[in-house]
């Protein structure tokens, strides 16, 4: 067996309880981590002394000097013997005034632990006063201001309200001291204190300077409202994009007043400002909640800025969290939170008709911007907005639509693969969860077309949601179709009344418009409409599904092989297929992102996006689309390519002259035309000045008729 060495236990040392004075450092250090946290205090003393201006001078990030003058109440001079002891304060007299106490601080500590760690002065002068008075502090007691001279004020001159100033913070810690950052990173907290607190307090000017500078880095005047002072200081981009909010529930016992960037808004980084009952907070949980909220409204990468001022039933509210009373909790943080998003909520749905905004319910797993789609919420009348418009019918397309196509007998099997459809049901929104992308299993093509059919007969229930789309280029286009946007064709389209299909070999409908009646071209106008409802949803798409998923490459075979005039084609078919091939393959991740364009690892076409629930697009001309995805799209620059890409699957969708008599086949189009595609017209369509000339043609006018009928 080996010997065990008996192991050597240290004597034990003596247990000396530390001075008092270190023990307050220690204390006061808890509370002061840094400048910034001292000021925070400084400024929270001048707020509750009623100050309407409040001048801040800096030194060495403030560690030289932080200087802050007030034209507040001021202290008594009977007060300033003791106002840096411990638990001194004007603000709490009883115990339960605790429970009751509204204003910032209320341990009395602030200044007590300032003075622990630097040197501190005050001149201070009330009303009442004939002069100021000036003292100073060490260790939580009043010193003499003069070496040699007595503890006690002396009168001086001064303003009202009270100048207070920190001087060699940290001088006794040096611990503390090197912990500190840059002195201009220092600088910059503090400015970050006094802009929310601004921000919270507008209408109190607050000015911040470098003692080394005579301009100030944060100046805000009397009397500025909240959303001047936020433009000051985060910009006129930041300002633009807010909605005011406000809650109140005496349930929970709870006022909530803020600030929200809307879904437009998206910065680098989520800005979160905070005040429960008037303190500048953190708030873990509240920021989560936020940003959980904005989660699903934004697009990835983009975040919000929320400025919130809550004020609750003190006894509510757990400031001890952290020493720096910093990190707030509060009692129903739940109940409150879900009060305040659904506040929000409407108010962003009203103030940008279009959008969508209700909260979503995310998949797990889900993206949040291009797996989810929202509800529409919008009323259809404002939503027309932001719906999209044409222009150019492109140069490409100049042989008529019904000569494109030559329907091939393999292609007539497609239809076929139209086993189910995205989530497309009438009651909307929650549907699309069911858009899982790569889950097969849960297809049941007989409720798929039953559910179709339905769709189709009650026309379009779904409200189709304008996409939160962060990128410029589709929103460049979105503006283009607003601007060509002609409005008294607008009020025609918006309040049409469907009368019929007139004639489908020639894409005819009749439309009534109060006493007049127009025949119009439906695939032309659908061709433009499903143009903007790619637009529309440009990134949340939801899919018809192809079952089983088609061979990429049989399909363009099959479409260059009906092409007019392959045979003469200088280069073999093969190398073309390959070619267009290729580009799809190329692309494949983009045309999933951005269109619900599914392209799997083996080459075959699992999804397209569903434009219009209650309408399925002919999919014998697919194989034709996806040619023309190859040749057409221009895949270079993005603007063009998102604008050639949906005016290519817009023309994919739009109605053809049906030239075969086929009973089928019509009925099928009467249906969807009078279910699906006039009704989306009514809501989404913005109509354009082409289209006027183009495709209205206005056949007669009830008094043309009576004046008919009279002479009769
Ligand atoms: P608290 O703010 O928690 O009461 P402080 O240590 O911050 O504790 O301040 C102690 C007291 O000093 C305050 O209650 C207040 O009466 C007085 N005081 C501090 N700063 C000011 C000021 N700028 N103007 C008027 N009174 C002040
Ligand atoms: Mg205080």
């Amino acid at each position: 067996m080996a010997s065990t060495a008996k192991p050597t236990v240290p004597s034990p040392r003596a247990i000396t309880a530390l001075p008092t004075h270190v023990v307050n450092r220690i204390a006061a250090g808890e509370i002061i981590q840094r400048p910034a946290n001292a000021l925070k205090e400084l400024i929270e003393n001048a707020l509750d002394a009623g100050a309407t201006t409040i001048r801040v001078t800096v030194k060495d990030g403030g560690t030289k000097l932080l200087q802050i003058q007030d034209n507040g109440s001021g202290i008594r001079k009977a007060d300033l013997p003791i106002l840096c002891e411990r638990f001194t304060t004007s603000k709490i007299k009883a115990f339960e005034d605790l429970s009751t106490l509204s204003s910032y601080g209320f341990r009395g500590e602030a200044l007590a632990s300032i003075s622990h760690v630097a040197h501190l002065t005050v001149t201070t002068k009330t009303r009442d006063e004939a002069c100021a008075w000036k003292a100073a502090y060490a260790d939580g007691v009043m010193v003499p201001i003069k070496a040699g001279a007595e503890a006690q004020p002396v009168p001086c001159a001064g303003n009202d309200g009270t100048l207070l100033v920190v001087e060699d913070l940290f001088f006794n810690t040096p611990t503390r001291l090197k912990s500190l950052r840059s002195s201009s990173e220092e600088y910059s907290k503090i400015v970050a204190v006094i802009l929310q607190y601004s921000i919270h307090n507008a209408g109190v000017s607050m000015v911040c300077k470098k003692s080394s500078s005579s301009s100030a880095d944060v100046s805000t005047s009397i009397g500025a409202s909240v959303l001047d002072n936020i433009g000051v200081h985060y910009g006129e981009n930041v300002k633009k994009e807010l909605i005011a909010v406000e809650v109140g529930d005496t349930n929970l016992g709870v006022k909530a007043k803020g600030w929200f960037s809307n879904a437009n808004y998206g910065g680098k980084k989520g800005t979160f400002l905070f005040f429960i009952n008037h303190r500048l907070v953190d708030c873990t949980p509240l920021r989560r909640a936020f940003e959980a909220f904005y989660g699903t409204l934004l697009a990835k990468g983009a975040h919000p800025f929320v400025y919130l001022a809550l004020e609750i039933v003190p006894s509510k509210v757990d400031v001890n969290v952290h020493p720096t009373k910093r990190e707030v909790g509060f009692e129903d943080e739940d109940e409150i939170v879900e009060a305040i998003c659904k506040a929000l909520g409407r108010k962003l749905e009203k103030s940008s008709g279009s959008r969508s905004f209700t909260v979503q319910t995310l998949l797990p797993g889900a993206q949040p911007i291009a797996e989810s789609v929202t509800r529409r919420t919008a009323s259809s009348s404002t939503s027309v907005n932001e719906a999209h418009n044409n222009n150019s019918t492109k140069s490409t397309r100049k042989v008529a639509p019904n000569k494109l196509v030559r329907t091939d007998q393999h292609a007539q099997t497609l239809d076929a693969m139209l086993h189910s459809i995205g989530p497309s049901s009438t009651s909307g929104a929650g549907d699309d969860l069911r858009r899982s992308k790569r889950r097969k299993s849960d297809h049941d093509p007989a409720f798929a077309s039953r559910l179709a059919a339905a769709e189709a007969s009650k026309g379009v229930r779904t409200r189709i949601p304008q996409s939160d789309c962060m990128l410029k280029s589709v929103r460049e286009l979105r503006k283009e179709v607003v601007s060509r946007c002609h409005t008294q064709l607008e009020t025609i389209v918006r309040n049409h009344i469907f009368v019929g299909v007139a004639d489908l070999s020639g894409s005819l409908s009749m439309l009534q418009h109060e006493t007049k009646l127009y025949i119009v071209n439906h695939a032309s106008i659908s061709e433009e409409l499903f143009y903007q409802l790619g637009l529309r949803q440009f990134g949340r798409f939801m899919r018809i599904r192809l079952e089983p998923a088609a061979p990429l490459q049989d399909l363009i075979h099959l479409a260059v092989d009906s092409l007019p005039g392959h045979e003469t084609l200088a280069v073999p078919i093969d190398q073309i297929v390959q070619k267009i091939y290729n580009r799809l393959m190329e692309s494949r991740s983009m045309l999933d992102e951005y269109f619900s364009f599914l392209i799997n690892d083996e080459g075959e076409l699992e999804s397209i996006p569903l434009l219009l629930p209650g309408y399925n697009p002919s999919l014998n001309k697919l194989p034709l689309f996806l040619v023309r995805l190859g040749v057409q799209v221009d895949w270079e620059s993005e603007k063009s390519c998102f604008e050639t890409f949906l005016r290519e699957l817009a023309f994919f969708y739009a109605p053809k002259p049906i030239t075969i008599a086929d009973d089928v086949k019509e009925a099928t189009e009467n249906r969807q035309l009078q279910h699906a595609v006039f009704p989306a017209t009514r809501h989404y369509l913005l109509p354009t000045e082409k289209m006027l000339k183009r495709d209205f043609i206005q056949v007669t006018s009830l008094e043309n008729l009576y004046r008919v009928f009279e002479r009769c």
